[in-house]
């Protein structure tokens, strides 16, 4: 048995602007790719459900859970900040434009890469909401930073 690896992150809720679609998605926070390497995190748009796993044991677990062909990956598509804006703006503008880059996903329904930011959460809200989280045995889930 290999050590397990401590993992952080939260979920973000992306609306797709092609579909109409709303479904979460678990982020890796880390402070180097190092951290965040070799993780993968899925999302069952049926019910809601993520799963996160590191890619060598994915399918496994997948296979475990069930349900295979739910399980999509909402991959990072592009960033794309409007404008550079911040100057001559407000400074509360500045600081809404810096927290709000406009960041699409491919989305988990329709695919197109048009899934944009919601709302995020900590997992621990995520689940206490009743929604499930299939997490690898290898991980081990720091608690949810303080937002
Ligand atoms: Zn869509």
């Amino acid at each position: 048995m290999s050590t397990q690896r401590r993992i952080s992150g939260f979920v973000k809720w992306l609306r797709c602007k092609a579909c109409d679609a709303e479904f979460p998605v678990f982020v890796f926070s880390g402070d180097t790719d190092m951290e965040t390497q070799g993780l993968r995190s899925l999302t069952d748009y049926k019910t809601c459900a993520l799963v996160i796993a590191e890619s060598d044991n994915l399918n496994q677990l997948l296979e475990q859970i069930g349900h295979v062909n739910n399980w999509k990956e909402a991959l990072f598509a592009t960033s794309n900040r409007e404008g550079s804006s911040a100057i001559g703006s407000s400074f509360i503008h500045f600081l809404n434009e810096r927290r709000r880059p406009e960041v699409y996903y491919r989305c988990v329904v329709c695919n197109e890469p048009t899934a944009t930011l919601a709302k995020e959460m900590p997992l621990t809200q995520f689940r206490s909401l009743g929604f499930k989280v299939h997490l690898d045995d290898s991980l081990i889930l720091d608690a949810d930073a303080p937002t």
